[in-house]
């Protein structure tokens, strides 16, 4: 940065330079020129005045760079300080000025003086002309002039533009470079820089909060994947106690035969709520890692309850729970197996939260929305302050009714973060000891939308 900055004010500094040098010798040469036109023309006076006084002898007392010429009226030359010029005269552009005008100029090439010649020439008294031809004053001249100041001045400005661009470059970047970018001050810096660091201090205020917030976030991560696991611990280890003290008391022939068949029952029920257990927490995992999820796409939502009907059938007979699927044939776009999973879980507790002989009612609708699906039993209901809470790991309203009826306590948390994964809302609505019934609104599908 600091290189570019220097390089562009050493480069302005010069080519302000060189412009104030054009102007100096351009405004020198039109002053230049106006001198020694006017200088040449005093000295035609002088000759005029001389050869009207002293006739041709005035050129015996005459020497000087310029040539002189008198010229009659005819054209005829009667001098010039040149050797070997005669002839005639009068087809001379400043010779005809001079003889109809009074003064006449005129620079040209004379074959003559082998150059560019500045001719003035004034007409006497008699009507003859006198002329002289002098070097004029050109650009170049002036140039050859004023060279070797040029080279000096030149030099030295391009050696002040140097320091000027090194001092203003330090000055510009020093206080940049100083800036505590943790802790910029407003004071520090000159006016310019203050909107920088202003900016430099809300974005650390913004990276603060943000660190602040990921701080508390992964706090809140951290204490529940502990309460996880030992909830998990704790689930796991329930019905292997459970297991072990039946097999335990099984082997040491502490059971009756005729109760042999009903300790046997229970570890094989223990054994299943394992199973499921383990298969609960694996199907929450796979969906909290989201890492092996699958495609998405369309689903024939009815297909999906009808066969989570046809699943739970049994359940529902051996409760007399009575269950029935109505509404429009919709479709959503989703992973048909977490769908299943999710549908399964809300009927599974529609049936196991249910009173005997209840219903448990799917409703499908096609809303503008998208498609809504409503699972509503007739059961115990759950209270309005549990309601939030039913969603997390392990939450049970009633744990040992809970138990009783085979929960694991995660089948809500599947049914959430697939809602997550489809991008679902959830709605409960429940009275205690009339019914629950939970609704699940889906995006539209994207044709639709
Ligand atoms: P569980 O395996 O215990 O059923 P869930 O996560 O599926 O676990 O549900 C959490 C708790 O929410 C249940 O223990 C139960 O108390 C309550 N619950 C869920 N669905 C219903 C329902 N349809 N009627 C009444 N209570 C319900």
């Amino acid at each position: 940065m600091k290189g570019k900055l220097f390089k562009q004010i050493f480069w302005s500094a010069v080519a302000f330079c060189v412009l104030c040098f054009s102007i100096i010798v351009a405004a020198s040469y039109v002053y230049g020129s106006s001198q020694h036109r006017e200088r040449l023309w005093e000295e035609v006076s002088y000759v005029v005045a001389g050869v009207e006084t002293a006739g041709a002898d005035f050129f015996d007392h005459t020497s000087g760079e310029e040539r002189l010429s008198w010229i009659a009226a005819d054209g005829t030359v009667l001098y010039d300080s040149l050797p070997a010029v005669g002839g005639d005269h009068l087809d001379r552009p400043e010779v005809q000025q001079a003889l109809t005008a009074g003064q006449g100029e005129s620079t040209r090439y004379s074959s003559t003086a082998e150059a560019t010649v500045l001719f003035l020439a004034q007409r006497l008294s008699d009507g003859s002309v006198v002329r002289i031809g002098a070097e004029p004053y050109t650009f170049f001249s002036l140039l050859m002039n004023l060279f070797a100041p040029l080279v000096v001045a030149l030099a030295l400005a391009v050696g002040l533009s140097l320091l000027l661009a090194r001092y203003v470059a330090n000055s510009v970047t020093r206080p940049i470079n100083a800036i505590d970018l943790s802790f910029p001050e407003e004071r520090d810096v000159y006016p310019e820089l203050q909107p920088l660091v202003r900016r430099i201090n809300a974005q650390n205020r913004q990276i603060r909060h943000q660190i602040e917030e990921l701080k508390s976030e992964h706090e809140r991560q951290d204490a529940m994947r502990r309460e996880f696991t030992a909830n998990v611990s704790h689930e796991l280890k329930t019905p292997l106690t459970s297991i072990s003290g039946y097999a335990e008391l099984m082997r040491e022939g502490a059971v009756r035969p005729e109760d042999v068949s009903r300790f046997s029952g229970k570890i094989y029920d223990e054994a299943q709520r394992l199973i499921t257990l383990v298969g609960d927490i694996i199907k929450l995992s796979r969906l909290d890692s989201q890492l092996e999820l699958p495609e998405k796409t369309t689903v024939e939502l009815w297909e999906v309850c009808e066969a989570t009907l046809s699943q739970l059938e049994h359940a529902a007979r051996k409760r007399g729970v009575t269950m029935r699927l109505t509404g429009d044939r919709v479709r959503v776009f989703g992973a048909e197996y977490i769908l299943s999973e999710m549908v399964y879980n809300l009927c599974d507790n529609a049936v196991k939260y249910n009173r005997e002989e209840g219903t448990v009612t799917l409703t499908l609708t096609n809303t503008p929305e998208g498609a809504r699906l409503t699972v509503a039993d007739t059961g115990i209901g759950i209270p309005v302050q549990e309601q939030e809470r039913i969603f997390e790991r392990f939450y049970r309203v009633d744990k040992s009714h809970s138990k009783d009826v085979g929960g694991t306590g995660l089948g809500l948390s599947i049914v959430k973060h697939g809602a997550l994964y489809h991008q679902t809302t959830i709605t409960v609505n429940s009275t205690v000891g009339e019914g629950t019934a939970v609704t699940l609104q889906f995006p539209p599908l994207a044709s639709e939308a």
